[in-house]
């Protein structure tokens, strides 16, 4: 679903509080119960540094990414974006205690595919026998792929009950609670989670 956006104004706009790569990426659209969500992921250039802040792609490729041609590259953040949609769909029905929507999954597993695909494998002299790495070394999609793979690891070997939603009525954050008791309730106790204490504090002395 495309909003209607607001543009992230900050150098460094991206939330970091998902603690993991896709998570981050679903956080891109910042502030989205509102009607006017902020998109961080704005032009290409933001997805390919989001990428590389995220861990995704060494900085290098993101440099030389970043001065290809701009209209593949907005072909490429459109496709971003959509998938970054189905990843969050898939998570906002998980979280309402229902199986995801297989068009969701069939859109994730298309992207995940291709982005299999764009990789090879090289020979390594260490730690393994051999490195993966992408194939055509630059093209504009890499930045896609490499969120793609990091979906993919978030669904596949990541504990469910361990992706949350921040509790927060306003807030759609999601997270990976590695809290030792599991049960980290906010995105960030800065932000939404003292917002939330004062708000109880504030109905409770009514
Ligand atoms: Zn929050």
């Amino acid at each position: 679903m495309e909003h209607d956006v607001r543009q992230a104004e900050s150098a460094n706009p991206f939330e970091w509080s998902g603690g993991h790569p896709a998570l981050d990426l679903v956080n891109t659209l910042d502030e989205r119960p509102s009607s006017t969500p902020i998109e961080n992921l704005a032009t290409y250039h933001d997805l390919t540094r989001f990428a590389a802040l995220a861990g995704l792609l060494d900085r290098r490729t993101a440099a030389r990414l970043q001065r290809l041609d701009s209209r593949s590259g907005s072909y490429i953040l459109k496709r971003a974006r959509k998938l970054r949609e189905h990843l969050h769909d898939v998570l906002a029905t998980a979280n309402s205690g229902r199986p995801a929507r297989q068009p969701d999954l069939d859109a994730l597993s298309a992207a995940i595919q291709a982005a299999h695909a764009a990789q090879t494998l090289v020979s390594s002299p260490s730690p393994g026998l051999a490195n993966r790495r992408w194939s055509p070394a630059l093209t504009p999609e890499i930045p896609l792929h490499a969120c793609s793979l990091a979906i993919e690891c978030l669904l596949v070997d990541e504990d469910r009950k361990r992706i949350r939603k921040c509790s927060a009525s306003d807030c759609d954050v999601y997270y990976l609670d590695t809290s030792k008791g599991r049960r980290r309730q906010w995105c960030s106790m800065k932000g939404c989670g003292n917002r939330e204490k004062q708000r109880r504090w504030r109905s409770a002395t009514r």
